[in-house]
C-alpha cells in the first residue's frame, strides 16, 4: 500500500531533476522539503520586482550542449556573462586576471609585457615546493596579484591566514593574456528569463510537493509512503552523525533595498582588501538587465562559526574525507535509498553538474527496473 514510487527528500536541483524524469516515465513522486520553498539553493525571492538570488549569486554555465538544451526546455536563458569587478581599497580591477587587470596594475600594453612582469615577480621567490596557500598562489601569479586580489579575499573566506591554509586549495588560478573579462570559459552561459524558480516549478509540476516538512521529524512515516527514497539532505544527518559531523564553510547575507536605479553598475563585486568585512556585493537586477526603479543588493559575509549556518561548501580535508568514507560505506548497504546531490554526496557541484548527476542516476534507475 505504498502510495508513491519515490519519496524525494529535498526539492533542490537534484531532487527536482529526478522528479521530472521519473514523472515523465510515469512514476509517482512525493517531494518533501524542510524549507518553506522549493528549489534548494537556487531559489529566488521577488523583492521590488527583482529576482533576488536568496542563497548567493547563481550563474548557469556549461560546456555540454546536451545539458544546455536540457535546461532550455524549462526556460529561455538571457545573455548574462559573468564579469566580476575586484574592489581593492576602492581601486577597481577586472576579473578573472586578464590584460585589463595587468594594464591597470602595471600599465602592461602587450601580453609579453604582462608575462615578463609576472615572471619577474615570481623569479626571486624560490617556491619550488609550495608549503601553503600563500606560497602556492605566489608561485602561480607573483606578488602584486596575490597581495591585491587573492590574499585578503581568501583569508576572509576561510577565517585563517593564507600561510596556515594548505596549498591544495588553489590548484590553478584563472589567468589569461587577452582583454576578455568573461569569468567562465564555458561555451554556454546565462540566467533563466523569469528566474530559477520557473525551472524548478516546471520540473516539479507532476509531483506532489510538501514544504516545511523535515524528513527527520518522522522518518518512519515518510519512508512508508514510497517504494524507494531519494535522499538529497546531509549524509551525516541520515546516519545520525554516528561518525561525527562533516564540516562546511558558510556565508551570511545582508540584504538592502536602495532607492536608486543602479547601485554599483555590475552584478558581482568582490572586495579583496582586508578592511572591508564582506567578500562580495551582488546587485541582483543586473543578472537580468533589470530596469526597475529601485535596486536590491546583498552583502556576503563569510562565517567561521558554522554551527547553525547553512552548509555551503564542503571542506575536502583529510579528516572530512575519511569521515565521509565511513558514511558512504553505510549508504551502500541502504538498497532502497538513492543518495544524491551536494549534501548527500558531500561534494561541491555546479548546477549543470548536479543535473548531469541526477540524469545519470535516473537513467540507471529506469534501466535496472
Ligand atoms: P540543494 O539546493 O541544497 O537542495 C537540497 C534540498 O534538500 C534543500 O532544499 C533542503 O532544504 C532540502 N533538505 C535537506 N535536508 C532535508 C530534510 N531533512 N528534510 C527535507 N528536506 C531537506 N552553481 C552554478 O552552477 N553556478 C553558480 O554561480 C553557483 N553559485 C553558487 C553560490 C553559492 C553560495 C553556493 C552555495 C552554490 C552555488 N552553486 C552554483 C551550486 C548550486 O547551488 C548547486 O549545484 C545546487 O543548488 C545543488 O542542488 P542540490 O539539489 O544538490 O542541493
Amino acid at each position: 500500500n505504498k502510495q508513491y514510487d519515490y519519496l524525494i527528500v529535498g526539492s533542490g536541483l537534484f531532487g527536482a531533476t529526478f522528479a521530472h524524469e521519473m514523472t515523465k516515465a510515469g512514476k509517482k513522486c512525493l517531494v518533501i522539503d524542510k524549507r518553506d520553498h522549493s528549489g534548494g539553493n537556487i531559489h529566488c525571492k521577488k523583492i521590488e520586482d527583482i529576482n533576488v538570488h536568496w542563497y548567493g549569486a547563481h550563474i548557469f554555465h556549461t560546456n555540454d550542449k546536451t545539458l544546455w538544451d536540457y535546461v532550455n526546455q524549462f526556460a529561455e536563458f538571457n545573455r548574462y556573462t559573468n564579469s566580476p569587478i575586484a574592489n581593492y581599497k576602492q581601486t577597481f580591477y577586472n576579473l578573472p586576471f586578464n590584460m585589463n587587470t595587468f594594464y591597470k596594475l602595471w600599465g602592461s600594453k602587450t601580453p609579453s609585457e604582462a608575462k615578463a612582469e609576472i615572471a619577474r615577480q615570481i623569479e626571486h621567490l624560490n617556491l619550488d615546493e609550495p608549503q601553503n596557500l600563500e606560497e602556492q598562489a605566489l608561485k602561480l601569479v607573483g606578488t602584486d596579484i596575490y597581495e591585491k586580489l587573492i590574499k585578503h579575499y581568501t583569508e576572509k573566506q576561510w577565517g585563517k591566514k593564507a600561510t596556515e591554509l594548505p596549498a591544495f586549495i588553489i590548484k590553478r588560478l584563472p589567468i589569461r593574456f587577452t582583454f576578455d573579462n568573461n569569468y567562465f570559459n564555458d561555451k554556454y552561459q546565462g540566467i533563466p528569463i523569469g528566474g530559477y524558480n520557473k525551472i524548478i516549478d516546471c520540473m516539479l509540476k507532476n509531483s506532489d510537493v510538501k514544504l516545511d516538512t523535515d524528513f527527520f521529524e518522522d522518518r518512519a512515516f515518510w519512508s512508508s509512503q514510497a517504494k524507494k527514497i531519494v535522499f538529497t539532505g546531509k549524509i551525516d544527518n541520515y546516519f545520525d552523525f554516528k561518525f561525527g559531523e562533516l564540516e562546511y564553510r558558510s556565508l551570511r547575507y545582508e540584504l538592502e533595498v536602495h532607492d536608486t536605479e543602479n547601485f554599483q553598475g555590475n552584478a558581482v563585486m568582490n572586495f579583496t582588501d582586508a578592511e572591508t568585512p564582506y567578500t562580495r556585493v551582488y546587485e541582483h537586477k543586473h543578472f537580468e538587465f533589470g530596469t526597475q526603479p529601485k535596486t536590491v543588493i546583498t552583502r556576503e559575509y563569510p562565517i567561521t562559526d558554522t554551527k547553525n549556518a547553512e552548509p555551503y561548501y564542503p571542506i575536502n580535508d583529510e579528516r572530512n574525507m575519511s569521515v565521509l568514507k565511513q558514511y558512504q560505506q553505510l549508504a551502500e548497504l541502504e538498497s532502497n535509498v538513492i543518495f544524491g546531490g551536494r549534501l548527500a554526496e558531500y561534494r561541491y557541484y555546479d548546477m549543470h553538474q548536479v543535473i548531469a548527476s541526477a540524469l545519470k542516476k535516473t537513467k540507471s534507475e529506469l534501466e535496472t527496473e
